[in-house]
């Protein structure tokens, strides 16, 4: 048996990557173990495309680091190419849906520093002379974008991993891990290694080496095909005449993507209906070998290439490569910590492992080595998928992810497949109420409410078929009082004699007094906002936690971690308890009649208590993320029926209505509340936020308190109302500019229906600009203030009512 500090298993262009970043950053005792050779899994058969398009700036940092890498970083280092060609790229487009997508993606690129070109059809003729303009609105141009050689970029970095003390066992399948006395064993064909971390960066095998780790690993093999033609004569013409090489083109309508290659083309189409392989088990002994080509499946696509570049057809198809390509229910990596267990982390479940794979690697590595993340991780954080996705969820949602690689990524959007696996007790109550569901962690949630049965959210990046509904819910719950499910919250309880000084260890602020409730966030080391909790303390042995859907995974390592060395217990309860937001002036009214008593004068704001509400037992939380008075009424699954029919009925002569989670964002913009996940991030410090009046930092000991303390405030959240056209309002990933130059970003944004004005919570980089602001929609100027304070009840009068 040997003992080492960590044990990669897959060398890969992730695991390379990771081995790389990991010995440069002074790592030792790193092994890698592979059970081929390097890059004979999925990698070495890649097109090696290189974007930095992306909807997410995380992603797109990915992206960029992987281009620096490959194209500038290991060519100095090892004095050898990599392959890199900047050949540029383009995407074109005759949809002008797609058209706002391009525009925003090329606004996010002004703040991320990798600026994009939207262009029209004259650009396009002029960077790609072979491609047609039949019908083309126009397109989006990458100029820093190209393809690598995958196999001599992965070796690269196993090259100077190797000069740095790494170790590489190839030929080394591993067979067996357990972990046991605090370290990992892996058994491989070769022999024992012991150590401290594991990490699982198998690529296709993910779920399988997932299966060994004790991890639920939801991603899926999906075959996936290009072909390499013959001499193109065009191609041949252009390179004896000294141009240069064509930029990669993609047209996402018809779903292909084209580059150069030599003096031909690759071709590769994504089609609909996804070929899933190996689901139940990729065969151990399956190694670099190709499928078969099935190029029937993928003829029409073929077609349509040739008709936009009609060079295509005039040469003939020399391979064709069907490998194995790994897809998650989002098309995103998987990169952390794995659920549950200790020191285990992913690095697999990439569609794109070229193109992420130098970042993700570099990612991976600073969040081992400082115990967070470098930048947001909300987009591939390996905890964002619970148990609940299962295999006919990974299947469905792989099949649907490949088929829309090149779909529309619309704000709002709400993707069909593997819904219904997570329903509330409410679910059929509420669909019956009109509601339009949407999906938070797998679990299904009322977005809005439509007056016609089986409505559904109309994708846009204006305003669409949900704006007035909105407006409606906004009336009901400013006006009268409604009822919201609002069960897809995470919800622990902890119980101990040391619960009050676990809470107080636990996050910026200090914990409520027993029939209290309050907010604080849980800090990474480097002082970066890692959760948000609400909580409630009934007892000094007993409280009450709630967080964020997606959060439910992250949040309970996060709270057991934590938890070492107090007498307290977690446990679980999301599934249990189901939530009823019960809002608005009249809201005291209905409780008072759900309990039989006068209208609760004596339960203020921030307080909680354990009451029967219409007879059933419940914990009723007088908070409110809307702005008006009104309750959260905690209960056992099965009484949550029985309470919200009774609560319809008792709030009938208020006029009682529904309101959603569109209307609950629109409210709280408008209170300036910041959402984790969207405006709370690991990147930024609470200070940072805005939410120093939740930092109590005197006297106190708790993860992240120096650092958030020492770190100079870098960002500065504010509150902006934008002059919009009326017709697009703000969303997440907008630049926001100072007198023309790219200062911040928008995180989250709506129109609100109270104040009447389009709001967004944005950071600025610098800050301490306060004038001169705009902020680019889908590519328009439009003017932006900041709000001094929020503009809907700022002394939360309302609220306190
Ligand atoms: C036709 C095609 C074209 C593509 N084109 C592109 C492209 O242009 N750009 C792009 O970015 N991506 C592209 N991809 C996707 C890309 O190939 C993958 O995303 C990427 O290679 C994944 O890298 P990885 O390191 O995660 O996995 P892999 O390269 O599959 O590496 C995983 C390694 O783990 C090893 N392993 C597994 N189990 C064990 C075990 N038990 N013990 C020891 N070792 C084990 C395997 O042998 C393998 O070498 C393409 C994929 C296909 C199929």
């Amino acid at each position: 048996m040997t003992d080492v500090n960590v044990v990669i298993i897959g060398g890969g262009a992730m695991g390379c990557s990771l081995l790389y970043h990991l010995a440069k950053a002074g790592w030792r005792d790193i092994v890698l173990v592979e059970k081929n050779d390097l890059t004979h899994g999925s990698t070495w058969h890649a097109a090696g495309l290189c974007t930095h398009f992306a909807h997410n700036p995380t992603i797109q940092e990915l992206r960029a680091t992987s281009v620096r890498l490959y194209r500038d970083i290991l060519p100095e280092e090892t004095g050898e190419s990599c392959g890199f060609h900047r050949s540029g790229a383009m995407r074109v487009t005759r949809n002008p849906d797609r058209m706002d997508e391009f525009r925003h993606v090329a606004g996010l690129s002004e703040f991320t520093g990798y600026p994009l070109e939207i262009i029209g059809p004259e650009r396009i003729a002029e960077l790609h002379p072979l491609a047609t303009l039949d019908g083309l609105l126009g397109g989006i141009y990458e100029p820093h974008d190209g393809h690598v050689d995958p196999s001599l970029a992965t070796n690269a970095m196993a090259k100077v991993a190797q000069r740095h003390g790494a170790v590489i066992q190839r030929y080394t399948p591993v067979l067996a891990i357990r972990h046991e006395n605090g370290r990992w064993v892996v058994e491989t064909k070769t022999g024992v290694l012991r150590a401290l971390h594991i990490v699982n960066a198998a690529g296709t095998w993910g779920f399988e080496v997932g299966r060994m780790m004790g991890v639920n690993v939801p991603s899926v093999p999906v075959l996936h095909q290009y072909l390499v033609t013959d001499t193109v004569p065009a191609i041949a013409a252009r390179q004896k005449a000294g141009a240069a090489e064509l930029p990669i083109i993609r047209d996402p309508e018809e779903s292909w993507y084209c580059r150069q290659e030599r003096d031909g083309f690759i071709l590769g189409p994504y089609e609909k209906q996804a070929q899933v392989w190996s689901v139940d088990g990729v065969p151990p002994d399956f190694g670099a070998e190709l499928m078969p080509p099935d190029l029937d499946r993928v003829e029409h696509i073929i077609e349509a290439a040739m008709a936009r570049v009609p060079a295509l057809g005039t040469a003939g198809i020399k391979t064709v490569v069907n490998g194995p390509i790994t897809f998650t229910p989002d098309a995103n990596p998987l990169i952390g910590p794995a659920h549950g267990v200790p020191n285990a982390w992913l690095l697999t479940g990439s569609s794109m492992g070229v193109m992420e794979g130098g970042g993700a690697g570099k990612f991976l590595a600073h969040w081992m080595t400082h115990g967070a993340p470098p930048m947001d991780a909300l987009a591939v954080d390996s905890r964002r998928f619970g148990t609940w996705a299962d295999r006919d969820y990974r299947v469905t949602k792989a099949i649907e992810c490949f088929g829309l690689q090149f779909g529309v990524h619309y704000p709002f959007e709400e993707r069909p497949a593997g819904r219904n696996i997570r329903v509330s007790a409410l679910h059929e109550l509420m669909k019956q109420r009109g509601a339009v569901m949407g999906a938070a962690h797998g679990a299904e949630r009322p977005n809005w409410f439509s007056a016609r049965p089986d409505d559904e959210n109309r994708d846009s990046f204006r305003r669409t078929n949900w704006f007035d509904a909105v407006a409606r819910e906004v009336d009901a719950v400013t006006n009268r009082v409604a009822l919201a499910d609002l069960s897809v919250f995470s919800k622990f309880d902890v119980t101990g004699p040391d619960t009050l000084r676990f809470l107080d260890a636990l996050g910026a602020n200090v914990p409520p007094k027993p029939g209290r409730i309050g907010l604080t966030h849980a800090l990474t080391p480097a002082g970066g906002v890692a959760s948000e909790f609400t909580v409630t303390v009934f007892a000094p042995d007993r409280a009450y936690l709630n967080s964020a859907a997606v959060a439910e995974e992250m949040d309970l390592d996060l709270l057991n971690a934590r938890a070492k060395g107090f007498d307290v217990t977690i446990r679980n309860r999301t599934d249990e308890v189901s939530v009823i937001g019960l809002m608005g002036p009249r809201a005291p009214d209905v409780l008072a009649r759900l309990t039989g008593g006068e209208p609760p004068g004596g339960f203020p704001w921030l307080s909680a208590r354990e009451m029967a509400v219409a007879g059933i037992p419940a914990r009723v939380l007088r908070v409110s993320y809307v702005g008006e008075p009104g309750f959260e009424l905690h209960v056992e699954r099965q009484g949550a029926e029985a309470l919200f029919l009774a609560a319809e009925k008792a709030g009938a002569p208020f006029g009682i209505g529904h309101y959603g989670a569109y209307a609950a964002n629109s409210m709280r913009l408008e209170k300036g509340y910041r959402a984790w996940g969207m405006d709370l991030t690991t990147e930024r410090s609470p200070l940072e936020t805005g939410l120093g009046f939740l930092v109590k930092p005197e006297g106190r000991n708790f993860i992240g308190r120096e650092a958030m303390l020492k770190r100079s405030p870098n960002w500065d959240m504010v509150l902006l109302e934008i002059e919009t056209d009326g017709e697009v309002e703000p969303f997440y990933a907008h630049t926001l500019f100072a007198r023309g130059r790219p200062v911040g970003v928008v995180t989250s944004g709506a129109y609100g229906h109270r104040v009447g004005k389009s709001l967004a919570l944005a950071f600025l980089r610098e800050p301490k600009i306060r004038d001169g602001l705009s902020v680019k929609l889908l590519g328009r100027e439009r003017p932006a203030r900041i709000l001094a304070t929020p503009p809907y009840d700022p002394q939360n009068t309302k609220l306190k009512a």
